[in-house]
């Protein structure tokens, strides 16, 4: 028989409202043997079935939930219709590129599941016990459904050691990827290393946001804060910025970033890299009074948790601030956070509040910015209304006026 779990009275609120995490302190009671990723039906306090779950021993998420049918076994035939599913959403609304997220967790039905498509090769993250235990079936399906020549695993991501499971990456299916895979975006040609890249290896997210700087970028001087392979420094060359400064702190990710402005055949005298601390930096910058049309600040999520929020405030405010005191008037800034723990609001409160330290540190009078544009990522990553915790990548577009 298969094992249960059974919700405390008044816990239940949220599943039943869909949102797919059980966490630990929800939970009365066990009966039968549970077990690390296997399925184990949900009940509410009443004995009423609700539906079915991954059950994760070792996390706070003590479960995720698979299905609210209770009439639906998880098996093969789920994994294949899940996946099929994710697939035509993408084949109907991403077009003109070979970079796509495929699979997007929660937001498709497999909770903990990450699949990138780039060109030919697929790369993905079981982040969950419930997609780690099901990897074997969902990367033969995956096979099938795609046609991709390779399956490449990198389960390097931190969140598996809170799951129970030990970070794993490695060939799972086909011929081993190239080191560097290309892709086409936008009509501009990017590098991706999936094998020491970050995440999978590119951050497919922002490739609306790309496009939105390739429309603004024309004779535009240009500063791309954690530009990682120079995703967006590439945009604004293509869009006719007049010239690109980029700064990343991993030499690995500036090479790329150099190849591909060879490969795209830009003038390299407009773009320039500069590995270097990316606080550091700004404030030299100031300091020598450099001024830029266009920022893009897109830093690493400095809240990974709750918990590191105040912290995090701390930083956004200060490169929010100095790239404010760096934009001419008409200028334009599009700044990011990826940190989950950070809503939109928060994220707003913290801008407002950077204009306003920006404004008292300048000599000549305030500094005023109006947001043009809230941004977000790409159609590839669906958000569900149920579960905001999918909805990390929030941005701005904001002008000096
Ligand atoms: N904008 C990029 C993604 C940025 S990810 C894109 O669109 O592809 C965040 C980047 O910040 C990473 O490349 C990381 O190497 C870099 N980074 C993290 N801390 C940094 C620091 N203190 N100074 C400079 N770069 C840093």
């Amino acid at each position: 028989m298969q094992a249960s779990i059974f919700l405390e009275a008044g816990k239940e609120h949220a599943v039943l409202h869909q949102h797919p995490w059980i966490f630990a302190n929800t939970v009365a009671r066990y009966e039968g043997k549970v077990g690390l990723g296997t399925t184990v039906s949900v009940f509410n306090d009443a004995k009423k079935l609700i539906g079915r779950a991954a059950y994760s021993p070792h996390s706070q998420i003590r479960a995720r939930m698979w299905t609210w049918d209770p009439e639906e076994p998880i098996d093969h035939a789920f994994f294949k219709r899940k996946i099929a599913s994710a697939i035509e959403h993408r084949q109907r609304w991403v077009k003109d590129t070979n970079a796509i997220r495929l699979i997007f967790g929660e937001a498709d039905g497999l909770p903990g599941l990450v699949v990138d498509q780039y060109d030919k090769l697929l790369v993905c993250q079981f982040l969950s016990a419930g997609a780690d235990h099901w990897k074997e079936v969902i990367v033969q399906i995956l096979a099938q459904q795609t046609g991709c020549e390779s399956i490449y695993e990198r389960s390097d991501a931190a969140v598996r050691q809170r799951e129970g499971l030990e970070l794993h990456t490695g060939l799972l299916f086909g011929k081993p990827p190239e080191p560097e895979v290309l892709v086409q975006e936008n009509g501009i040609a990017y590098l991706v290393d999936p094998i020491n890249g970050h995440k999978t290896g590119f951050y497919i997210d922002q490739r609306d946001n790309r496009r939105l700087v390739m429309e603004l970028a024309e004779n535009r001087r240009v500063l791309n804060m954690f530009c990682y392979t120079g995703g967006f420094s590439l945009a604004a060359l293509k869009g006719g910025a007049k010239h690109v400064t980029s700064v990343d702190s991993s030499g690995d990710a500036l090479a790329i970033a150099k190849k591909q402005t060879k490969l795209n055949e830009f003038d390299e005298n407009r773009a320039n890299w500069l590995d270097q601390d990316a606080f550091e930096t700004l404030k030299n910058l100031r300091v020598a009074e450099n001024y830029y049309d266009l920022i893009v600040l897109d830093p690493p999520k400095f809240a990974p948790s709750a918990a590191h929020l105040p912290k995090a405030i701390r930083a956004y405010k200060e490169i929010n601030r100095t790239a404010m005191q760096m934009v001419e008037k008409s200028g334009l800034i599009l700044t990011f956070s990826c940190s989950g723990a950070m809503d939109m609001e928060t994220f707003e409160k913290t801008i407002f509040m950077a204009s306003k330290e920006a404004s008292s540190h300048q000599k000549t009078g305030d500094l005023k910015f109006r947001v043009l544009k809230r941004l977000t990522s790409g159609l590839d990553h669906p958000k569900l209304t149920c579960f905001p915790e999918g909805d990390y990548l929030k941005g701005l577009l904001l002008e000096r006026v």
